[in-house]
């Protein structure tokens, strides 16, 4: 039996997967793959095993319950002033995962060429790549990861379909500002440019900065698919709960994939975070003050290592400098720290396609109980 080629011949076991097992094997302290070590709001855990209780526990809508569209554009209006309409532009999804690799699969065909910023989150060129486009990659430098549009515009071709977008950015913990987003809708004007962006991290943004969401900007979100996850906001990575949001024209054609990659979302949790965002609309903005001091507390104590740092802007990664404790490449020194001082971490070249020379850079994430952040910290500052 000859099995056929690979159609993703690159593609291992994500980093995600490889770090977490590697901190399990070694009981090491898991701050590789993103997911905190504390539980969602006790009464959106009830809510979920009231509406098990209750029987909801058969297929949801294909778009998602209607209580959480109708919560999920009430949210988009709140926090950026923009009207959805909950009914033809909101899609819940399997997580964000599931939304992107849907929204990719239903706007890229053969031949496309679509732009990502490296380091780009790994799930965006497998889905590409399965659906006959080419990934363009512009590499963003440490330590700003700045976007120079300039060189977006000379990467643009007549084959160029989509930008991918991410802010607040994992892994660099960026932010896009408002003079970005002003930059990107000058390239896009006049072009039959669509844009997916990434936002899952919509509510992590530190010391006062507003999120700078496509939601904002009515040139720019009449041609994009904006993404989010509550798996981030509401700390429970684990559900896959997510959300797509965009044009009616270009939903229907989301929808047609989302039909049949996963048809619809766990029903019970959909219906929980309805009760809960429509009962805590204040939860989003309590998030960035709750993940701030866990930022500062663990760089605070990080100041007494030999790593160096700029505080993330946003997201719950934090990106640390090691060159003056080892010269070793990161992949390599991800797996040391593993073994030898008991903390796993991310290394950042593999969201590279061509990784600057010399980058020395693994991302922790402080999605942690104090505690936990205190102890990676103890053995990181002993280092
Ligand atoms: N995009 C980015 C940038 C992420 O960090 C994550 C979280 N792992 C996802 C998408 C996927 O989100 P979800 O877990 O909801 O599928
Ligand atoms: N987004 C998470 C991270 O960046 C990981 C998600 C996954 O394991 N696929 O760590």
């Amino acid at each position: 039996m000859h099995y056929p080629a690979s159609k993703l011949p690159q593609v291992g076991t994500t980093i995600f997967t490889t770090m977490s097992a590697l901190a399990q094997r070694h009981q090491a302290i898991n701050l590789s793959q993103g997911f905190p070590d504390f539980d969602g709001p006790a009464e959106l855990l009830q809510r979920v095993g009231f509406h098990i209780a209750q029987g909801a526990n058969q297929y949801a809508p294909m778009s998602g319950v209607p209580a959480l569209r109708t919560a999920i554009a009430a949210k988009v209006l709140r926090c950026y002033g923009r009207q959805v309409d909950a009914d033809s532009e909101v899609t819940v999804t399997s997580g964000a995962t599931e939304a992107l690799f849907a929204a990719i699969s239903a706007v890229v065909k053969p031949g496309d060429e679509v732009l990502v910023f490296d380091p780009a989150y790994d799930s965006y060129e497998p889905a590409v790549t399965l659906n006959g486009g080419r990934t363009v990659h512009i590499a963003l430098q440490p330590p700003t990861f700045a976007i120079d549009w300039a060189q977006v515009r000379q990467a643009l071709t007549p084959r160029t379909r989509l930008i991918i977008l991410n802010s607040p950015h994992n892994p660099s913990g960026t932010a896009l500002a408002a003079a970005d987003l002003q930059a990107l809708q000058a390239l896009v004007e006049g072009r039959d440019l669509l844009l997916l962006a990434d936002e899952v991290y919509e509510h992590i943004l530190f010391d006062g900065a507003a999120h700078q969401s496509l939601h904002r900007y009515p040139a720019l979100a009449e041609r994009a698919l904006i993404v989010s996850s509550f798996g981030k906001t509401y700390h429970t990575t684990g559900w896959k709960v997510g959300y797509c949001i965009a044009p009616a024209p270009l939903m229907a054609e989301f929808r047609k994939i989302h039909q049949y990659l996963t048809f619809s979302t766990c029903t019970p949790v959909q219906l929980a975070l309805a009760d809960y965002l429509d009962a805590h609309p204040e939860h989003d903005a309590q998030l960035p003050a709750f993940y701030q001091a866990k930022r500062d507390g663990f760089n605070r104590a990080m100041a007494a290592s030999r790593f160096r740092f700029s505080p993330a802007q946003g997201t719950y990664f934090q990106v640390m400098d090691y060159s003056a404790l080892s010269d070793l490449p990161d992949t390599e020194f991800a797996v040391w720290l593993t073994e030898r001082a008991g903390v796993a971490a991310i290394p950042l070249s593999v969201f590279y396609r061509q990784p600057p020379a010399q980058m020395r850079l693994v991302r922790f994430c402080f999605a942690k109980q104090d505690e936990t952040l205190r102890q990676a910290a103890q053995r990181l500052a002993g280092l």
